[in-house]
């Protein structure tokens, strides 16, 4: 089965992984700092904070821009879970703010009549590693005086004009799960020009830390290990010949598919490129099966595929009981009965590329 996403290790991963074995220091140590040194220079931001996973960054991120409980942040019903859930560990509320199905982020002419005099923050997602809409929303974010936070998770490289993912808001939030562009089986990333964030987002990982047995305030443990700080290394020097596959898959796969009756391929907004985390074409009424139809179709033919997502986060029951139901976003409902993405990943070859597209032309 042609998967949708494997995790891609060579001889320098388990290389660097047996050095740091060796070295004796297996929590965090030198080789965090060099994690959070390079990737720092990579996106061009000031300062990195590694941390335990992207939920950690994301919840490290609200902290380092003061939300606090009962404040509100803004952000799209359309992504992960874990965009959602640390604003809840924050004590905030999410306000959840409606898509454009042109590139599946928060359609930013829909943010302004959202703020209240409790919104602290938005939460923009570059979901499948699309940059959302930077200009617009980080000029609401300025005139209302409020936190730009990026969930550059799937990210990790896409420009908006001439700057990387991470370094467009206040703070970006990268993950490192196994399926993730670049990755160390589990870990989060948080990048920023602010010195004053980075060293909250730093103290909060170590229980709000501010010197030997000294804590200001309640903190976690979102440390990283220096095991997954030295694979995360090595696949950053990966980061842009991984993105470079992904997108040579995916214009492969769009010239193949764009003249399928009913099937809509991704679309590529002005001043920004998109690194593929996801390659997710709508299955619409016009196609001749239906999406669970295709799915299978694919599978017979040895090609998984995924739903990502199948459900809006509004209606998820911890979030829909603040008071959220089915019919508040229909451009996000409609999208999570239409969406599938298909392999895009480095390793899948241009024969399995052509082998997707023939189904789909058998199919149409
Ligand atoms: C993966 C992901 C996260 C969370 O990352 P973890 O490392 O799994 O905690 C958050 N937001 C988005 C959009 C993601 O894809």
């Amino acid at each position: 089965m042609l998967s949708i996403a494997v995790p891609i290790i060579g001889s320098e991963e388990k290389r660097a992984v047996a050095e740091v074995l060796e070295s004796g220091v297996l929590a965090q140590g030198k080789k965090v700092a060099e994690l959070e040194e390079k990737f720092a220079a990579y996106c061009g931001t000031k300062y990195a904070v590694a941390v335990s996973s992207g939920t950690a960054a994301i919840h490290s991120a609200l902290y380092s821009c003061d939300v606090r409980p009962g404040d509100e942040v803004i952000t799209t019903p359309f992504s992960f879970i874990a965009t959602v859930n640390p604003i809840l560990m924050q004590g905030a509320r999410p306000i959840f703010v409606d898509i454009r199905e042109s590139d599946f982020n928060i359609d930013s002419s829909l943010i302004e009549r959202s703020v209240s005099s409790k919104t602290k923050a938005i939460l923009a997602v570059s979901l499948y590693g699309q940059p959302y809409e930077y200009d617009e929303v980080s000029n609401i974010c300025r005139s209302k005086n409020l936190g730009l936070i990026e969930d550059s998770c799937q990210a990790i490289g896409a420009t908006y004009i001439d700057r990387k993912a991470g370094n467009l808001g206040d703070v970006g939030c990268f993950s490192l799960y196994a399926t993730k562009n670049i990755m160390s089986g589990e870990g989060g990333v948080l990048t920023t020009n602010d010195l004053k964030k980075a060293e909250a987002a730093k103290r909060f990982r170590q229980h709000g830390m501010i010197g030997p047995y000294e804590y200001a305030e309640l903190g976690y443990n979102y440390r990283m290990t220096d095991v997954l700080a030295a694979i995360a290394v090595e696949q950053l020097k990966k980061a842009d010949s991984f993105n470079r596959a992904r997108l040579k898959n995916a214009q492969a796969l769009t010239r193949g598919l764009k003249n399928i009756k009913g099937i809509i391929t991704p679309q590529i907004l002005e001043s920004r490129t998109h690194v593929y985390h996801q390659y997710t074409i709508r299955v619409t009424e016009q196609y001749k099966h239906s999406r669970e139809e295709l799915i299978n179709i694919l599978k017979e033919a040895d090609i998984g595929s995924g739903i990502y997502y199948p459900k809006p986060l509004h209606l998820y029951p911890h979030i829909a009981k603040l008071g959220y139901k089915k019919g508040d976003f229909p451009v996000a409902e409609r999208v999570c009965a239409q969406v599938l993405s298909l392999p895009v990943h480095p390793r899948v070859s241009s024969s399995e590329i052509e082998k997707i597209v023939k189904v789909f032309q058998e199919n149409s």
